[in-house]
């Protein structure tokens, strides 16, 4: 080889690392630069449903749990807040007024965990309000006007259960029937803060409507099928839920 073959052999092998360097950073930086595909509806849509159980979680169209159905007429149970009723303006001004430590939605906060009489008096005054007037406030969801449209007309049996205080009197009962036709309803039955199995196998519910963990837990113990109604992201309820990840199946558009 001679002096000057070889001198060849050395640019072109340099050209030719600098060339390859040059190419993979160019590339890099296009790839970089480049605008990323957005994610599609669907996998916006299964993200807002379990983000830790995607492709596992059930979801039902409403069509599809139209015909799911057994024969007519089954006990169906719905949860209230945040499966019926939008309700967090009535729990926004609760908290705001009389504390965190006092009204909180979503969690357990019992008469019996309060240290003073006057925050128990507070406590009180709050769910006679919420179940007295508050709801004025509360906004149906669609998805309820949808699910009971569907059970009237079959002629299925509605019952409700919420783990809502109960101070004594109600109007809540009444709210529910002239917002969704109901004209003969036995009252709601409230757990104050309690499990809902025994509830919920005392109406001998067939089928189980809910947006909370909770919901769907007590209704496989009492042996109803749950269907999981999505809460609202602009519930105040910030009570972390599982969607699907109980293996029960998840309403589609039921956010709202
Ligand atoms: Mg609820």
């Amino acid at each position: 080889m001679t002096t000057e073959t070889g001198l060849k052999r050395v640019l072109v092998m340099t050209l030719g690392f600098i060339f390859t360097v040059a190419t993979s950073v160019g590339i890099s930086i296009a790839v970089i630069g480049r605008p990323q595909p957005l994610p599609t509806i669907s996998k916006v849509a299964a993200a807002a449903v379990a983000p830790s159980a995607i492709g596992e979680t059930k979801l039902i169209t409403l069509h599809q749990l139209e015909q799911s159905l057994g024969p007519a007429p089954l006990d169906v149970v719905f949860d209230v807040d945040d499966t019926v009723l939008f309700t967090s303006a009535a729990f926004q001004w609760g908290t705001r007024k009389y504390g965190k430590e006092i009204v909180s939605a979503g969690v357990s906060v019992r008469e019996e965990d309060l240290k003073t009489e006057e925050d128990r008096q507070k406590y009180r005054e709050f769910w006679t309000k919420l179940n007295n007037g508050l709801d004025e406030y509360s906004v149906p969801k669609w998805i309820a006007y949808e699910l009971i449209k569907l059970h009237k007309s079959r002629g299925d049996r509605i019952h409700f259960v919420t783990k809502r205080i109960f101070t004594g009197e109600e109007q809540l009962t009444a709210l529910l029937k002239e917002h969704f036709g109901l004209e003969e309803i036995e009252p709601v039955i409230f757990t104050n803060r309690k499990a809902k199995v025994d509830s919920f196998k005392k109406v001998r519910a067939t089928i189980s409507y809910g947006d909370s963990d909770g919901d769907i837990r007590d209704s496989i113990t009492a042996g109803a099928r749950p269907i999981r109604v999505m809460r609202a992201r602009t519930s105040v309820n910030v009570e972390p839920v599982h969607n699907g990840d109980f293996g029960e199946e998840v309403l589609m558009n039921s956010e709202f």
